[in-house]
């Protein structure tokens, strides 16, 4: 009798943890994901460069407004007054490496333009109020395409209409151009209309921070993600943070 009860709590036990652990997966919050694309990739890419790499996508869009602000590669606001949460994938957040250019992609893509959702039938919202949904624009799937250029992790939440896996797996990507070499290799060019010789601040595209000059983090920073900055307000008004290290 005394087994029975310690089995009875230990069930609990397992219960309550396991349904801690639900609660907290449901937040869709940031898990410290990070990848090393750098934003030099997209520059010379227009959006149409990027969405004429996708097949057409299933979803259908339920409702359609435009993207008024890009909060990061999985946010985004609309001018209805809705929050979007890119259902099935999660990004870097502020501060950690890719986050810009994840950022970046998405803005490239949807800032100021018309955009369709699919609301995730399954479950409308997470817990922050945000609406979880697939973002169409041109017809193509954007939450797709971030898995597949490698800028998401897929963040599959059940219950979801919406299965990532099958975003990441399936071969709507038409052939990627590295053949044709012209995208990516020149980041230098691109970048150095915005370097100066006498910046004040050491920005780095890919974590979204700035820096004093001296700081041991701009030694090790790459060069084609440096972005200078003569005044710190230039910084702050790109969305940069400072740097908790040097504090510029
Ligand atoms: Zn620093």
């Amino acid at each position: 009798m005394k087994v029975t009860k310690k089995h009875i709590f230990s069930l609990l036990v397992i219960l309550i943890i396991a349904i801690s652990a639900i609660s907290i997966a449901s937040a869709y919050t940031g898990t410290g994901f990070s990848h090393n694309i750098p934003s030099s990739k997209y520059y010379d890419l227009s959006a149409s460069d990027i969405l004429s790499k996708y097949n057409k996508t299933d979803c259908h869009v339920e409702e359609s407004a435009v993207c008024t602000n890009v909060v990061d590669g999985d946010t985004i606001y609309l001018d209805n007054g809705e929050k979007i949460r890119f259902v099935g994938v999660n990004t870097p957040e502020r501060g950690v490496e890719g986050y810009i250019t994840s950022k970046n992609f998405v803005q490239k893509l949807c800032l100021n333009k018309k955009v369709g959702i699919d609301v995730d039938n399954r479950k409308h919202n997470d817990k922050y109020g945000r609406t979880l949904g697939v973002v169409i624009v041109d017809g193509k799937n954007v939450n797709e395409m971030l898995l597949k250029e490698g800028l998401a992790e897929i963040m599959y939440m059940p219950p979801s209409e919406f299965y990532p896996y099958d975003w990441a797996n399936g071969n709507t990507h038409v052939a990627d151009t590295h053949s044709s070499s012209s995208s990516s290799s020149h980041p230098t060019s691109s970048e150095s209309t915005s370097s100066s010789g006498s910046a004040s601040y050491v920005g780095n595209a890919n974590t979204g921070k700035f820096h004093e000059p001296s700081c041991s983090s701009v030694k090790d920073m790459a060069e084609g993600n440096k972005v200078f900055f003569s005044a710190r307000d230039d910084a702050i008004s790109q969305g940069y943070i400072p740097c908790k290290r040097c504090n510029p």
